[in-house]
């Protein structure tokens, strides 16, 4: 089998269909290069050897691999006509890491491998170029020094060793930027480089060429394993045998004068999804610089340069619009870099994220890749390739990614009180969106409160759980492209970049705009549509949701077979839910009502009552605060069934635990403290998951059950009365056998019954149940035979399956996630391999009595994506979840039909 894929020189062994083997980065250079993109010649080693290498290790490895990497570098060397580790003629390589899918910042690239003391003398000479070969050089070293050796900064106020050095040479100098540096500036940071490294690590700096690149690539198949790659995977649920990919490829240089440069760009916007080719980019610069921060960059196009001046209410972004854009500076390339973006975006009919290095005047393209985008902009981007005829309906569809859809459906800041607002300062918007938070300086003190907004010089690969926590971004340094925009637009997050009027100390913990000063807590808001900083908490507001997202929508109900329920226990939740299209309530859980103030008195009543008379009582105070909930839900839910569930939680949870509560009830009732002391203590069960709830309740004290029917039933019948079509199903929870539920069904069909004959009038209704004890999935068949739906219940079925007490999981379930005993927490996505055999039992021997039987599913699973696809596999009639996962749900349903 091959281990190593070539491409370069408009030929490629691979293509873009293997980006599970190439990884996404290899894959695409690979096709590319074969369509003819300039791309410099390179090679990839394929994610199966880093699969390989933590198997086997290093030398076993390098074993399988050595000769036909030295191949495809032959390859290389006659293409770029140059010899590795020639000291006349060398060729320096890059070495990249690439997984399946793309991992912004994850992985670490190496640039300039090749490079020792001879070398960089015969590239001077080469090229012409001293001041060019020895930046290389010390870049080199720097990168090397930092993936492979290991000189990261040692504490988290410390700043890169590297980093440090030049540092002082600047200040030495009295200069501000790398590009300022002599000659014997880049010398001398070689020279100390190498010591540093000496010093640090014991040895050497390595010279040769061969060990450097093997210690490059054994570098990016550890990085697999990393913190920050962990995490990344984790958060995604990518599995860790996926492995990353080694790209080596030859370099360009864009670090060769005013005559080059590096950028990156974006076929269209990826804040908004509007269709217009942008990026940025840094004349005499390579590799990172444009996305690190160093220097802000310039805009590509002139449209680009445009929009920022009116913009330019900032020193820095006044810089920006100073600088003239590619467009204007180099208008040739600008030509071919504007022609290959749309030849890409039309190959890959998807928005493209580029990477382009500009050597000496010629322009080579180094990347790409569907490019991150904001939630708003996934959407407008689906639906105009859509109109432009570039994709099909399904390929739309298929191109939302579900969760994302969740951006779109969060408040944004109210337009009233945004005219109040206290605008401090005003930066790039990276990343749009609403943010309030408390200021913190560090990422790994994003956590610190509730709501933290994560302030930042810069932001760095390290900083991304901290990013991942925070409400919102903001960095004083970096454009549309630096770190903390991307990674922001990736995880859907507010993002201000490169506001420079803010003056940030760590040391002090303390944040300057003007004269005014900003602590670590103190409120600040975040608008990421428009990059403005206030000052203080704004108000927010819900969402309009229409445009692109209605069509979204629409285009996803035709193709939809699956439906779509809420889970709502109020006509607020109701009405939201109904607005963002559900199909009908799912779920209503009546002790949801009973917690409120005045009711939980009541219930406390019946629940303390000694006898059945006074226990009626209570339930008749009851009765009339029920209807009034059930004609509300009704009410908003008109014409759509809506499912309403049997009182299920133990009674142990609505009496008082205090004493002061529990004194104030006894003075209520009438009754002796002890005697709430007493009825709490007899409550209290050993375990309550398992124990006295569900219908066990109804069954102990059918007159709940009662109450509960009468309530029901009396609110359809009001309804009706009014000319609202209702259409009530009634579900019993907790079953385990047939005759638990045939009681339950009696006393129900009595009480409807006896309703009916009152009010001289009837409707129809259905009575069902939840199959969520494993013993009822496996009994369905027979249960069917009474039962007119069934919906199950994952949360408990998730909770009986594996025996965890949902309760008490938190103790056991990330440690065992982290050793990946469990891929998943299966309480948030549905273990269809073991819970869904029981759904799947369970749906098919039900409906082998009742073929109509219909069959759906409540509980946090209704809404998650990869389990909505399985209940719709299993033939389900409807999901239900909560309102905000409406939309996402819809469009699964109808991913899921495609
Ligand atoms: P990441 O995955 O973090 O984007 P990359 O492997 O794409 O890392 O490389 C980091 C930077 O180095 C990018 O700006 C890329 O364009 C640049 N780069 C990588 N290989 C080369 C090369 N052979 N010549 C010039 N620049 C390169
Ligand atoms: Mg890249
Ligand atoms: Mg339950």
């Amino acid at each position: 089998k091959n281990r190593v894929y070539r491409f370069g020189n408009k030929i490629a062994d691979g293509s873009s269909k293997m980006r599970n083997l190439l990884g996404g980065k290899g894959a695409n250079l690979a096709e590319m290069s074969a369509i003819g993109i300039p791309v410099p010649p390179g090679f990839t080693i394929t994610t199966e050897v880093c699969t390989e290498y933590n198997l086997l290790g290093r030398d076993a490895v390098v074993d399988l691999i050595k000769d036909e990497v030295e191949d495809a570098i032959t390859t290389i060397e006659s293409l770029m006509a140059a010899k590795f580790g020639d000291k006349d003629n060398p060729l320096l390589v890059s070495v990249r890491s690439g997984a399946r899918v793309s991992m912004p910042g994850m992985m670490d690239t190496v640039l300039n491998l090749g490079m020792n003391d001879e070398v960089v003398l015969g590239l001077a000479k080469k090229t012409n170029n001293e001041q060019f070969a020895w930046d290389s050089y010390r870049r080199f070293i720097q990168m090397y020094g930092g993936v492979v050796l290991g000189m990261k900064p040692e504490s988290k106020d410390d700043i890169d060793p590297f980093e440090e050095i030049m540092e002082h040479l600047k200040e030495k100098r009295g200069i501000q930027l790398d590009t300022e540096f002599t000659i014997q500036d880049l010398k001398d940071l070689v020279y100390d480089f190498k010591d540093a490294v000496k010093k640090r690590t014991g040895h050497d700096f390595p010279t040769n060429p061969w060990e450097q690149l093997w210690g490059a690539i054994m570098a990016v198949f550890n990085s697999w394993n990393g913190d920050r790659a962990v995490y990344y995977r984790n958060m995604h649920g990518y599995p860790a045998d996926w492995g990353t990919a080694v790209n080596v490829q030859a370099m360009v240089y864009g670090n060769m004068g005013n005559n080059s440069g590096t950028g990156v760009c974006f076929t269209r916007d990826a804040g908004t999804g509007e269709n217009k080719f942008n990026g940025e980019y840094l004349i005499n610069a390579q590799g990172e610089d444009v996305v690190a921060g160093v220097r802000t960059p310039q805009q590509i196009t002139k449209i680009g340069s445009e929009r920022w001046a009116e913009l330019a209410k900032i020193d820095e972004v006044e810089r920006i619009a100073n600088y003239p854009s590619l467009e204007e500076l180099m208008p040739d390339i600008f030509d071919e870099l504007n022609g290959y973006q749309q030849i890409l975006e039309n190959h890959y009919r998807d928005m493209q994220d580029m990477e382009f290095t500009i050597q000496d005047g010629k322009l080579w393209i180094l990347q790409t890749r569907n490019g991150k985008r904001t939630g708003a902009a996934m959407v407008k981007i689906a639906m105009d390739l859509l109109k432009e005829g570039l994709i099909t309906e399904q390929e739309a569809l298929l191109q939302i990614e579900p969760n994302k859809l969740d951006e779109l459906l969060h408040p944004v800041f109210d337009p009233s009180a945004l005219k109040r607002a206290n605008v401090i300062a005003q930066g790039l918007p990276a990343s749009p969106g609403a943010a309030t938070g408390k200021i913190v300086f560090f990422a790994d003190e994003a956590s610190k409160y509730k709501s933290s907004i994560l302030v930042r010089i810069e932001t760095s690969p390290e900083d991304l759980e901290g990013m991942n926590i925070a409400k919102g971004i903001l960095t004083a340094r970096g454009g549309m492209t630096s770190h903390a925009a991307v990674v922001a637009r990736g995880m859907g997050k507010c993002c201000i970049s490169g506001a420079g009027a803010l003056k940030i100390n760590y040391k002090t913990r303390t944040l300057k705009v003007g004269d005014h000063e900003y602590h670590e807590g103190d409120w600040i808001s975040l608008n990421g549509s428009t990059g403005n900083i206030i000052e203080g908490k704004v108000a927010t507001v819900e969402p309009e949701l229409s445009g692109e997202f209605g069509e979204l929508m629409a285009l996803s109900d035709k193709y939809a077979i699956m439906k779509v329920r809420t889970n709502a226990d109020t006509p607020k939740d109701a009405r939201i839910a109904r607005n963002f299209g559900a199909d009908g309530i799912g779920l209503t859980r009546t002790e949801h009502m009973f917690f409120e103030l005045d009711r939980i008195k009541a219930m406390r009543e019946m629940i303390l009552a000694d006898t059945l008379k006074e226990r009626k009582q209570a339930l008749e105070d009851l009765l009339p605060m029920q209807r009034a909930d059930f004609e509300g839900i009704f009410e908003a839910m008109e014409g759509k069934s809506v499912t309403i569930r049997l009182l299920d939680p133990p009674l142990h949870e609505f009496v008082p635990h205090q004493l002061a509560t529990q004194k104030e009830l006894a003075a209520q009732m009438h009754i002796p403290l002890q005697a709430v002391k007493n009825k709490v203590a007899e409550l209290e069960e050993f375990n309550p998951m398992l124990g006295h709830r569900g219908c066990r309740l109804g069954n102990t004290y059918p007159e709940i059950t009662e109450m509960q029917t009468r309530a029901i039933i009396e609110a359809a019948l009001n309804l009706k009365e009014r000319g609202v079509i209702c259409k009530p199903e009634i579900m019993v929870p907790l079953i385990g056998t047939v005759k638990e539920f045939l009681y339950q069904e009696e006393i129900i069909r009595n009480t409807a019954k006896a309703i009916f004959k009152e009010r001289n009038d009837s409707i129809a209704y259905l009575v069902g149940t939840m199959i969520e004890i494993p013993r009822a999935a496996l009994m369905a068949d027979r249960i069917a035979e009474h039962a007119d739906f069934f919906s199950f219940g994952t949360n408990d079925l998730t909770q009986m399956t594996f025996g965890y007490s949902r309760d008490d999981a938190s103790k056991f379930l990330p440690v065992y996630i982290d050793k990946g005993i469990l891929q998943v927490d299966p309480f948030e996505v549905l273990d269809q391999e073991g819970v869904g055999q029981l759904i799947k039992v369970g749906t098919e021997r039900g409906r082998s009595t009742k073929p109509n039987l219909k069959v759906g599913i409540c509980g946090e699973h209704g809404g998650e994506p990869s389990s909505v696809e399985f209940c719709y596999r299993t033939g389900m009639d409807y999901v239900s979840c909560s309102p905000y996962r409406v939309p996402i749900a819809r469009l699964v349903s109808a991913q899921a039909a495609i």
